[in-house]
């Protein structure tokens, strides 16, 4: 069934893609006799009306993912892994399509989409699918017993995904939570929404059976506070902001459910006058990619001050070569903000650290050139360590710049944050590049390079940046009960020796 061609007037038409408006519940379109207006960011057009679930179809969604579950956890490891790359398959035939919905709906670049981001949402199905034929603990003897450690699906797991990177974030969940043998429901971000529902056709188009896969979109207090404290689901994955996720939490905590929490930051780019110049001009400006809307941004650079005015100087005049403008334009490398909303919150950001005294040497407000929701790449200067701007993640395009003087205050202006999300680190002294990198409290560390990613690696925050540890083996850690089974040597009828 390929939701788009059946769908009639539930459908709308994006970049010359069909969308269904509708949740998808137990292998069906489901409606709801509410909706949401999705806009889009490039121009604040609405979009389309969207169906907005609450607590009666996330009710719904969780029993067709508890009635799915025993089939799915039942298949081999191979079979569930050739049902998810049929899915990446299905992806990887429409990523343009996804590409351009996706810009559209939450503003981010089409060239970025194109080139890295869907290809990445394949992959997340693909990596895990090859993760998951391969996973196994050798038996162990254990004085005389014989230990066996295995993963076994743990249930219905709960998906709440932010707008920032909407596919990508939503799938790298989905991905091995499936694979694990777990069913889901998830409930995609309501200001881009669109993506997730194309989703649910390529998964159908793909044969995932009902109830596998189910998606209830909505309002975050409505729809994702119903599916946080939902008695049926047994892991919860959050992406998205600490307040939030401190709701969730809650939500969460009288049924028992393991989180994995990846929220905010507030990283630091961290530049010792030893480093290769041009890597730390060019990796301060591309903080500047998604309009600055990045969980992983390096948004605090820290400079040595004996590099600082050249580096200011260098970085203040490549930034202002950057183009701002519609996101389908290949030339374009800054977009717009995702909402209005989201615009007054950047811009009261930045208001505040202006009232307080700080220096823009770029930027500062709106470009009213373009209007509506397009913000000016920002650099900040003169700012106190432990004022908001520095401590708060604004996420949009506004970079501070401190300094420092010794390796020790570098350590510490770094560590000096309720985050822990990432760091990165420009030196060119390896033995510095050793001791400073094991000193900086971060989930991921970068040194000499930036958003080197790979599924194979644990991806996770420290303090307020989340809870847990998910890619590789780490994810199946997190969505399966592992169980510890111990065969005796003895008490066994004739020769046999146990189940061997
Ligand atoms: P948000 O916390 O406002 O919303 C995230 C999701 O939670 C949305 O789907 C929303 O509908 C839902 N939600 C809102 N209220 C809820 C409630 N009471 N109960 C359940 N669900 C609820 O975050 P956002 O503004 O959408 O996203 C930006 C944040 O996400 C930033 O803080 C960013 O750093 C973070 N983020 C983190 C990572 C990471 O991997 N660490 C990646 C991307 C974004």
């Amino acid at each position: 069934m390929s939701g788009a061609a059946t769908l009639g007037q539930e459908t709308i038409d994006v970049e010359g893609v069909l969308v269904d408006t509708r949740h998808w519940i137990d292998g069906r379109r489901v409606r709801s006799r509410t909706t949401f207006a999705d806009l889009s960011p490039i121009d604040e057009a609405v979009l389309g009306h969207i169906s907005a679930g609450g607590t009666a179809e996330v009710d719904a969604a969780v029993a067709a993912a508890r009635r799915a579950f025993p089939a799915w956890r039942a298949l081999s490891a191979d079979e569930r892994a050739h049902a998810l790359e049929r899915v990446a398959d299905g992806i990887d035939a429409r990523a343009d399509e996804l590409a351009r919905v996706e810009t559209r709906d939450n503003g981010s670049l089409l060239r970025s989409h194109r080139r890295s981001v869907m290809p990445r949402v394949g992959h997340n199905f693909r990596f895990f699918a090859q993760q998951v034929r391969t996973l196994m603990h050798p038996d162990r003897e254990i004085r005389g017993h014989r230990e066996r450690i295995t993963y076994n699906p743990s249930g219905v797991t709960a998906v709440i995904t932010p707008w920032n990177a909407p596919l990508m974030l939503a799938t790298w969940r989905i991905g091995p939570a499936l694979a694990s043998g777990n069913t889901v429901v998830f409930k995609p971000p309501e200001w881009a929404p669109l993506t997730a529902s194309l989703l649910a056709d390529i998964t159908s188009d793909a044969g995932l059976p009902p109830g596998v896969l189910n998606i209830v979109q909505g309002l975050g207090p409505d729809a994702g506070a119903a599916l946080a404290g939902h008695r049926g689901i047994r892991r919860l994955s959050f992406t998205g902001s600490v307040p939030t996720a401190g709701k969730v939490a809650a939500a969460a905590a009288p049924n028992i459910v393991p989180l994995s929490l990846e929220l905010g930051g507030k990283s630091p780019l961290v530049i010792f006058d030893d480093a290769d110049f041009e890597l730390a001009v060019s990796l301060a400006v591309e903080q500047f990619d998604n309009a600055g809307q990045v969980c992983l941004g390096a948004f605090r650079i820290l400079v040595q001050d004996t590099l600082y005015n050249r580096f200011i100087e260098a970085v203040v005049d490549r930034a202002r070569q950057l183009r701002q403008g519609d996101p389908r334009d290949e030339s374009t490398d800054v977009s717009a903000l995702v909402s209005r909303q989201h615009f007054q919150r950047v811009s009261g950001f930045v208001e505040r650290a202006r009232a307080e005294g700080a220096s823009v040497v770029l930027g500062g407000g709106p470009n009213t050139e373009l209007g509506g929701l397009y913000f000016r790449p920002t650099i900040l200067t003169n700012v106190s360590p432990d004022s908001e701007i520095v401590t708060e993640e604004v996420f949009g395009p506004v970079l501070t710049v401190q300094t420092f003087g010794t390796e020790e205050q570098a350590i510490e202006m770094a560590n000096d944050t309720r985050f822990g999300l990432a760091a990165t680190l420009l030196t060119g002294e390896p033995e510095r590049a050793e001791r400073v990198s094991a000193a900086l409290d971060a989930g991921t560390v970068w040194v000499n390079c930036f958003f080197v990613r790979d599924l194979g690696a644990p991806f996770g925050g420290n303090g307020h940046s989340g809870i847990g540890r998910e890619g590789g083996v780490w994810s199946f850690d997190y969505y399966s009960d592992i169980k510890n089974t111990v065969f005796s040597p003895t008490g066994w009828n004739s020769e046999q020796k146990g189940s061997r």
